[in-house]
């Protein structure tokens, strides 16, 4: 078992997701507690690490070995979640731009049958959209029984891009916390277990990653000059993350602050909290109705 040092986010926690195998299932669960937001924690952002690669001091090949099982693991649990029919899994991405949404959705699921996952993406509101509240267009896209939804962005853009650019009066927004948190409960009792991550990387990284884009004509797409625009608002924006890391993690939606500044940790660490998390849903296959006693196939 290897230990890390506790740093100043990581409380009293110290044990790792190593080797997936060797470790028990508690452990495993504890081991990316770190990054966990309790209700009510107020979170600075600026103490947070965005380097931080746990256990894994250069080792990307370690973690990324241990990632590959973590993929198959998921295979099966989701294959499992699709067959029972019972649980609804929601799974919430947000980041500053270039802070590796897609690249999650790559890393982490890849190796899942694409029949029982959907990914549903949240660009700029439709006009259709701003007719309705803000919630109306989310509620549509969560999952049902059996099926895991995964939200590239979300209704926190509402309380994020939305507060930033004064686009609603703040007495709006700001009631859209407790909104939220009602929204996400009244989800949660109706059997959707929601997990919420925040991808954080850093100006630094956002640098690289936006000249990597700007270098690479096959990446222009992902280019635009508005980017240059939000990236002068980074203040703005981690405060804007702060009041939502702070306001919005209960027990029934918990966010993970990810490091991810390291791709592979990013994804290491996602991968965990959702093996791990539908491991404790202790789901099964669904026992046939009819009695397959003797039954030959000819
Ligand atoms: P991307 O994820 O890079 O494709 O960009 C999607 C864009 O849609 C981002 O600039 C978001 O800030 C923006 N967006 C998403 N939701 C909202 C919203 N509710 N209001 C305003 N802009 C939004
Ligand atoms: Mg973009």
């Amino acid at each position: 078992m290897f230990q890390r040092p506790v740093s100043e986010n990581s409380g009293n926690i110290t044990l790792n997701i190593l080797d997936y195998d060797c470790i028990s299932q508690v452990d495993q669960g504890d081991s990316v507690k770190q990054y966990l937001i309790k209700p009510e924690t107020k979170v600075k952002l600026s103490k947070w690490d965005p380097n931080d690669t746990g256990d894994f001091k250069d080792g990307k090949k370690e973690g990324l070995s241990q990632l590959e099982k973590l993929n198959g693991k998921l295979d099966e649990l989701q294959e499992l979640l699709f067959a029972e029919h019972k649980h609804k899994v929601l799974v919430v991405l947000q980041a500053m731009d270039t802070g590796g949404k897609d690249g999650t959705i790559r890393g982490v699921f890849k190796g899942v049958n694409p029949a029982g996952v959907r990914v549903a993406g949240f660009n700029v509101p439709t006009s259709e959209e701003l007719d309705h509240d803000y919630l109306w267009r989310i509620h549509k896209e969560v999952p049902g029984k059996g099926e895991m939804v995964i939200f590239n962005r979300s209704h926190y853009e509402d309380v994020l891009v939305v507060r930033v650019h004064n686009i609603v009066p703040s007495d709006m927004w700001k009631k859209r916390f407790d909104q939220i948190n009602e929204f996400e409960r009244m989800l949660a009792e109706n059997g959707t277990t929601i997990l919420k991550f925040y991808l954080h990387i850093d100006l630094d990284e956002q640098k690289e990653r936006l000249q990597a884009r700007l270098d690479d004509p096959n990446k222009h797409w992902k280019f635009r000059l508005g980017d240059l625009q939000e990236r002068k608002l980074w203040p703005e924006y981690m405060e804007a993350y702060e009041d939502v890391l702070s306001k919005t993690s209960t027990d029934h939606a918990p966010w993970y602050i990810v490091p991810a500044n390291r791709k592979w940790f990013r994804d290491l660490v996602i991968s965990s909290v959702l093996v791990d998390t539908l491991e404790g849903l202790k789901m099964d296959y669904p026992v046939s109705g009819e009695n397959l006693d003797g039954v030959v196939i000819e």
